[in-house]
């Protein structure tokens, strides 16, 4: 049988890598063969300090797959957001917390998805399905998944089902959750060594719907007024990546992970989708209690774009 891969989305978040890396564990156990974990970009910092903290290696990065190429998806299903070559691979299997959009496939298939704030907390409950045991280290990578992206159990995206699996989860890990959670989001809101073209891909989502195209990215900080020391250069790499991609909108979010607010640049020829709920000066909206790009955003586009 080919090998199998499994992968996360493009721009890869802690959850994308560390799910991965993760449900590959799950998978081997499960078939008895090989499972590879694959990256479809470069690691981000906060990722990267989960890695080293529980010793575990990045998985290796995939350019594009091979027609019928065996792949497992999780935390996203939209062909925007996979990897090259994925119309015409065979996706055998997917776990997921976002809606389903852009996705198709020729045969049946594994899919399992609940509107839960992390994949991991759905990984979570299949190891529990299939009576396998958790080890420590995959327990960690599980806890740091289910902390990126409910931002300690702050988001709205959370549920109780997020709470508990990572409330036990820890216990296997033997972590303390508010002491590793705030260490290793802190570690991603390193963003001085990225420079600007690099800070808007870095957790980037582009949609696309009929002839319309647009991005959302995403950044956390511990200060908001640091980032916006670049907002020139920001702009000025929005714009071009507007040109270059045909975008209509791009919406660059920048979010105080301590204080749960958000800040956003917005450009491009339908800002209006964002001015119809925030006021944009200066091409910034202040978006108070925000940090969901899937729960409190996206929506919001996608009603009035
Ligand atoms: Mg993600
Ligand atoms: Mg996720
Ligand atoms: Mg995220």
């Amino acid at each position: 049988m080919k090998e199998i891969l499994v992968f996360g989305h493009k721009c890869p978040d802690t959850d994308s890598i560390c799910s991965s890396i993760v449900m590959a564990n799950l998978q081997t156990k499960l078939r008895g063969m090989e499972v590879t974990p694959c990256r479809l970009g470069e690691i981000n910092e906060e990722t990267k300090y989960a890695l080293k903290y529980f010793n575990v290696e990045e998985p290796r990065l995939l350019e594009k797959v091979e027609e019928g190429q065996i792949v497992v998806l999780v935390d996203h299903s939209e062909f925007s957001q996979s990897v090259e070559g994925i119309e015409n691979a065979k996706i055998d299997t997917v776990v997921d917390h976002h809606r389903i959009n852009d996705f198709r496939t020729s045969e049946p298939l594994f899919y399992y998805a609940q509107p839960v704030g992390c994949t991991s907390t759905l990984l979570f409950e299949l190891y529990k399905l299939n009576n396998v045991e958790i080890e420590p280290t995959i327990a960690g990578l599980m806890l740091s998944s289910i902390i990126s992206d409910t931002l300690l159990l702050k988001s709205p995206t959370t549920t109780l089902k997020d709470k508990n699996a990572l409330e036990e989860l820890a216990k296997i890990a033997n972590v303390d959750i508010n002491q590793y959670g705030l260490e290793m989001l802190k570690a991603g809101t390193n963003l001085d060594k990225y420079i600007e073209e690099e800070l808007i891909h870095l957790d980037a989502k582009t949609v696309e719907k009929e002839d319309i195209k647009y991005v959302i990215a995403q950044v956390n900080t511990v200060s908001i007024p640091d980032v916006m020391k670049r907002k020139e250069k920001l702009e000025r790499e929005i714009n071009k990546e507007i040109l270059a991609k045909g975008l209509s909108l791009f919406v660059f979010v920048i979010t105080d992970i301590v204080n749960s607010n958000s800040e956003a640049i917005i450009l491009g020829d339908r800002t209006d989708a964002i001015s119809k709920e925030y006021e944009i000066k200066d091409n910034i909206a202040v978006m108070p209690g925000v940090v969901s790009r899937k729960k409190q955003i996206l929506p919001l586009v996608e009603k009035n774009i």
